[in-house]
């Protein structure tokens, strides 16, 4: 019982970025407490007790000079393929604010990171796939959603609608977002354009509440549909997520009150979940605990399962960094764990 279960659950990649020290000018007379060892692994020192040096392996190590391109060809790329037979997939970026979460998933014009790369090929691969269907005539449609998950709350961020959206579940397992804003993009600067109006609707939503950016996860989805053209019209959906995680440090350690500490909790309560459902993926568990938080019950369908799940750790080498570095790495390495 729950034997075949277990063996059809997809294990969680887990890969650590460690981003470059941002002051090169000064980086001589700092001490850095991360160290890259090889493509797998890395070292991490307490300068205040160097016996405490620990040593990490994960299924990617990306040191301090690797490039928005090695990330994305080692760790989302070879995923692309299985979307287009209906397959899904999730990504995450998971870390410290500050360590490079969004550099990695988003990047800047003029060093772009996974989303669009990723984009770019997911349209590119579906073109090229309609074109060279024989036997059964397919066509591809791409269409994106994009929404902000803040204190447990689901918010349209194409267009914001200030309600929580409702999570559903229909009969063949999909999670569904009834009422959730759908756009189809046909070309990068479709997508472009839409994923430019929702970060500015995420931007004005959080400076009106004190940085709340860091405090919620940004959760783009992208959505390959196959449509046969001939009867019997067979559809195959594959989605992909694309995660911007909310900071994983801790922020009772550094004082918040009030308000600011009801979302840390919020915040921690649905990492934590995260956490548990990776680890009891990666050991096999009979019981997900899918349902404890709201991201983790949108991304039923897509982690574990049949689905392909990465999820990028990033790190930052500065000293203040260390007691979040620690953490972060921790719960990478447990995730890692088969
Ligand atoms: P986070 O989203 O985790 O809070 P950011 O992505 O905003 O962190 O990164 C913090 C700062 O560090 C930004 O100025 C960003 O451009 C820079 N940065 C992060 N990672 C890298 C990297 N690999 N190479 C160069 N700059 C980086
Ligand atoms: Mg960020």
């Amino acid at each position: 019982h729950g034997g075949n279960k277990k063996a059809s659950t997809a294990r969680v990649r887990v890969a650590v970025r460690l981003r470059p020290y941002m002051d090169k000018e000064e980086v001589n007379g700092k001490r850095l407490c991360v160290r890259g060892l090889d493509s797998q692994s890395l070292e991490i020192v307490n300068w205040r007790n160097q016996l405490e040096t620990m040593h990490y392996q994960f299924d990617a190590f990306y040191g301090n000079d690797s490039t928005q391109r090695e990330v994305y060809t080692g760790s989302v790329y070879p995923i692309l393929s299985k979307l287009l037979i209906g397959q899904n997939a999730s990504v995450f970026a998971y870390g410290p604010t500050g360590a490079g979460k969004t550099h990695t998933m988003q990047g800047s014009p003029g060093q772009p990171g996974i989303i669009p790369r990723a984009v770019r090929d997911l349209l590119q691969m579906a073109r090229a796939a309609s074109s060279t269907a024989d036997d059964e005539t397919w066509t591809y449609s791409i269409t994106m959603s994009y929404v902000e998950i803040y204190q447990e709350k689901v918010m349209d961020l194409l267009e914001p609608k200030n309600k929580d959206l409702p999570i559903r579940e229909d009969k063949d397992h999909n999670i569904l977002i009834p009422g959730l804003t759908q756009k189809t993009i046909n070309t990068f600067a479709d997508f472009d354009e839409h994923f430019m109006l929702a970060s500015q609707n995420r931007t004005v939503a959080s400076t009106k509440l004190n940085d709340r950016s860091s405090r919620s996860h940004a959760v783009l989805l992208i959505k390959v549909q196959k449509n046969q053209q001939v009867v019997p019209y067979r559809q195959l959906t594959g989605k992909l997520y694309l995660i911007d995680l909310a900071g994983s440090e801790d922020n009772r350690r550094t004082g918040n009150q009030g308000i600011r500490l009801k979302e840390s909790g919020a915040i921690n309560s649905s990492l934590f979940t995260l956490s548990k459902v990776v680890d009891a993926l990666n050991q096999g568990l009979p019981r997900i605990p899918y349902r404890d938080s709201k991201l983790t019950r949108l991304l039923q369908d897509s982690l574990g399962g049949s689905a392909h799940s990465v999820m990028i750790t990033n790190i930052a080498p500065e000293e203040k960094y260390y007691f979040d570095t620690l953490t972060a790495l921790n719960f990478a390495a447990k995730s890692k764990q088969i």
